[in-house]
């Protein structure tokens, strides 16, 4: 057996300080991992496995460790880096710490993505479920509470709202497996947090919770032992935990939905495909594609906000159409504001990084540059015709002092007028602070010195190429070839052996070179010291710029409408009082119209006293699902704030928008299509209110003909006389065309279909009346099916027309049953609620 060194018993006790994690173990310019974790990383990053003694190891260089970090952490590690903190060789052992832990959601990296990095938080509670999400690179926090009874599914669409790479549900908490498979699925790293962390948290609490006011945490309904309480304060405590300092700019806890959000469930929004296209998973043919034309990252982040909220209050929603609707006009403006926004940099995401001090100058230059363009979006929305935009131009705080210490200080690189001056690591310009420049001057002139030094050596000896060198082992030496050693003085002291030459030290260099390095190291520190302070501005203003971001943000989306109105020809659309009228005119599917350029529109009338309900048949490929999902479409468009694809429309408000479109089974979750179909049905019969809008793409077609007709003539009944609701349903049974008879509110609309000999051609036009016809075996031929198959097809198509269905396939005891139950869906037409 190996006997324990002191370093592995180190090694050891920060192992088991971070159980959960793998340790970045630092061994001078390394970081090694040993034993199974170094089998495990080696095999993961493709390193080799080496050993000491019969100990398997694993090692990186410490300044490669970043990508490396990063590799572990998509893989669904969490890393702890273990860092030397005491200086080497003054005590036996070097002393090592955990000075961070990095895993998927609190990875702060410096790259340009422009998208957010959630992450979610579980947490249970007396009848109740907190739900957290939190953003570390940009500080928003939302928390919501949900019931505990039937939580699922709104758990699942609170991981699908926010997409977090990572999910963290303590270990009390008991989620289902379905939960779990949902959120692996969609690209989450689950943690179930360890009861120590968890005790640790805990004991934060009520610190934690203190940070926010009151107001704050009662306005985002965080009441104080609740569940919602301790979701979030496990999430900051987390990030304290990982990143060893408080997560200060995090000042506001926000409520998920802000109190007056139509909701949208995660079935809803995959299939209106509002951030995501359903079958690419990817931005390109959602509504997010069509509509961002925003010049921002922010801006970006925040128009995924506003698709994922769309809004329920009328004059917040009119606010927003009023402020696009001063950009459409104001061309001018527009521009002049978009191209100005282009020089914003990220400052939600820089400022993390000033808080975790991860802040480059480069990021400072790109925030104080941005600071200095607040005054100018100021003034540009002071005169907005629209009240949100000048609310919005209030809001920009004035920091121009923070600005200027920024501009006066930091060092550009990139700028090109003042390069000459300074060498590759400069951060602090001249001019700025006297001694700086003074220690500069001293630098300058050890410079000078070491370079007439070695002008007057080579004179002196008589070596032509003798040159003076630098390295960081040995300092300053003077270099001198093999062959010219013989003329070298006896007052030059050997310092090094090359396999050509050697390499000397004199009196006087050394004089020089402790000058030099004395002058650099003031220098440094100087720097360190003034940058320091210009960072100590950056956090004391972190709330202004905050404010300036966000607002920011607000407009480049408000003109991103602008834009995409005014390319799209969008119109603005009215927003009723009275809710339950709906009336679009020349309505489009904005993806649709976008990808394939002409595009058919079509009207839709829904009213609450009127029709409440549109039962539209027609041929598959007809256009029934397009113009089901356009008009939920424009209802989100226009809760959003954005203007819609149609020549005019007058909208009410829905509170909650539903649809149930397209057929995929759940093989993990054991369930067969029809069950999936049920379950989805009957959440939205659950939560659907009045003032809902709901979509149903042909329901009831995954079970026997004369069940599934029964339960789609019986849902639709429900929706239309139970709950009141505007309602577009699409349906190949023909028989429920009767409806239209039997309960007031619904009426039969088709899509039509030209019909040329056996040619069938789609005109997507949506008419009012029913039709029987599906062309089924046309659309079958068009797909390719075998001509006999076609033909045989059809002949019986055209028997069955001609004769009852029940009588021409009459014989088996299955048909007859399914004979009598329409029958008797006859005689309960009507009476059915
Ligand atoms: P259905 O639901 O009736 O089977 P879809 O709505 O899926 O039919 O439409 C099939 C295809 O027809 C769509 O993918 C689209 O390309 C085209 N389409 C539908 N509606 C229109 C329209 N109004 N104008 C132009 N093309 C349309």
């Amino acid at each position: 057996m190996t006997k324990t060194t002191p370093m592995m018993a180190q090694y050891y006790a920060r192992r088991q300080e971070y159980p959960d994690c793998l340790l970045l173990f630092r061994l001078g310019d390394f970081y090694e991992l040993f034993e199974e974790q170094a089998e495990k990383v080696s095999e993961v990053l493709g390193l080799t496995l080496t050993h000491r003694g019969d100990v398997p190891m694993c090692g990186m260089p410490y300044h490669a460790a970043d990508t490396y970090i990063q590799r572990l952490v998509s893989a669904g590690f969490a890393v702890a880096v273990c860092e030397q903190v005491s200086p080497v060789g003054e005590s036996a052992l070097v002393e090592r710490v955990v000075t961070r832990v990095v895993s998927a959601g609190t990875i702060i990296s410096d790259d340009k993505s422009a998208g957010n990095n959630y992450i979610c938080c579980f947490a249970r509670r007396e009848g109740e479920v907190g739900a957290a999400a939190a953003d570390l690179s940009t500080g928003e926090l939302y928390v919501k509470t949900l019931p505990a009874a039937n939580a699922e599914p709104q758990i699942i669409s609170f991981i699908d709202k926010y997409a977090p790479s990572e999910i963290i549900f303590r270990d009390d908490f008991v989620s289902s497996p379905n939960t779990v498979k949902f959120a692996e699925e969609n690209g989450a790293v689950v943690r179930w947090l360890n009861p120590a962390l968890r005790q640790l948290f805990e004991n934060d609490r009520s610190e934690i919770a203190a940070r926010f006011s009151s107001e704050n945490a009662k306005q985002a309904g965080v009441a104080e032992d609740s569940a919602a309480e301790y979701a979030a304060c496990t999430l900051l405590g987390y990030f304290k935990y990982c990143r060893k300092r408080e997560p200060v700019h995090i000042r506001t806890i926000l409520r998920d939905g802000g109190g007056g959000t139509c909701e949208l469930s995660h079935t809803t929004r995959d299939s209106l495909e509002l951030l995501r296209s359903s079958r690419r998973r990817e931005k390109k043919g959602s509504l997010f594609w069509v509509l961002d034309r925003t010049v921002t990252s922010a801006g970006r982040r925040k128009l995924q906000n506003f698709i994922n909220a769309p809004l329920t209050d009328t004059e917040q929603i009119r606010a927003r159409h009023e402020a696009v609707a001063a950009f459409v006009s104001d061309v001018a403006a527009r521009e002049n504001l978009r191209d100005a926004l282009r020089g914003v940099s990220d400052i939600e995401k820089i400022l993390s990084r000033v808080v975790y001090g991860a802040s480059k100058p480069r990021d400072v230059i790109a925030l104080g540059v941005s600071a200095a363009w607040f005054p100018t979006f100021k003034n540009m929305l002071s005169s907005a015709d629209s009240v949100l935009l000048r609310q919005l131009g209030e809001r920009i705080p004035d920091l121009s002092e923070t600005a200027k210490l920024i501009q006066d200080t930091v060092y550009d690189p990139d700028s090109d007028t003042e390069s000459e001056q300074y060498d590759n690591k400069t951060v602090i310009k001249s001019w700025y602070d006297s001694r700086l420049d003074n220690y500069r001057g001293l630098q300058n002139t050890s410079n000078e010195k070491i370079a007439e030094i070695e002008r007057r050596e080579r004179e002196d000896t008589g070596i032509k190429n003798l040159r003076i060198g630098y390295n960081r082992v040995y300092g300053y030496y003077i270099e001198v070839s093999k062959a010219q050693t013989k003329f070298v003085p006896q007052r030059y002291t050997r310092r090094q052996t090359l396999t050509n030459g050697e390499r000397y030290i004199t009196d006087e260099l050394k004089k020089a070179e402790d000058e030099m390095l004395s002058a650099s190291a003031e220098i440094d520190r100087l720097e360190a010291e003034i940058f320091e302070t210009v960072l100590q501005n950056i956090r004391e203003n972190m709330d202004g710029l905050r404010d300036g971001a966000e607002s920011l943000a607000e407009t480049d989306v408000l003109a991103g409408f602008a834009q995409v109105a005014v390319e799209q020809r969008y119109c603005r659309p009215e927003m009723t009082e009275e809710y339950g009228e709906l009336d679009i005119r020349g309505g489009r599917h904005p993806v649709i119209e976008k990808r394939d350029s002409v595009f058919t529109p079509n009207d839709c009338r829904l009213s609450v006293k009127e029709t409440r309900m549109m039962v539209i048949t027609g041929p598959n490929m007809g256009g029934k699902s397009t113009y089901m999902r356009q008009v939920a479409l424009c209802a989100v468009m226009a809760q959003i704030g954005s203007f819609v694809p149609a020549d005019s429309a007058v909208m009410p408000v829905f509170d909650s928008v539903h649809t149930r479109i397209g057929a995929s089974d759940d093989i993990f979750g054991g369930k067969s299509t029809f069950m999936v179909e049920m379950t989805e049905v009957s959440e939205i019969l659950k939560n659907a209110s009045r003032r809902s809008l709901v979509i149903l793409d042909e329901i009831g077609r995954g079970t026997g003909t004369c069940d599934g007709l029964a339960l789609s003539w019986s849902i639709a009944a429900y929706i239309c006389q139970k709950i009141g609701c505007l309602c577009l349903l699409s349906t190949h049974y023909h028989e429920l065309l009767r409806l239209e008879k039997q309960i007031r509110g619904i009426r039969n609309y088709n899509v039509l279909t030209g019909k040329n000999g056996d040619k069938i051609t789609f005109l997507h036009k949506i008419v009012a009346g029913g039709t029987s016809e599906s062309f089924g075996v046309e659309v079958a031929k068009l797909a390719g099916l075998p001509d006999t198959v076609v033909t045989r097809a059809a002949e019986i198509a055209g028997n069955l027309k001609r004769s009852n269905v029940g009588n021409l396939l009459s014989k088996s005891a299955e048909q007859k049953s399914e004979q009598n139950e329409t029958a008797a869906l006859d005689s309960a037409q009507g009476v059915l609620f």
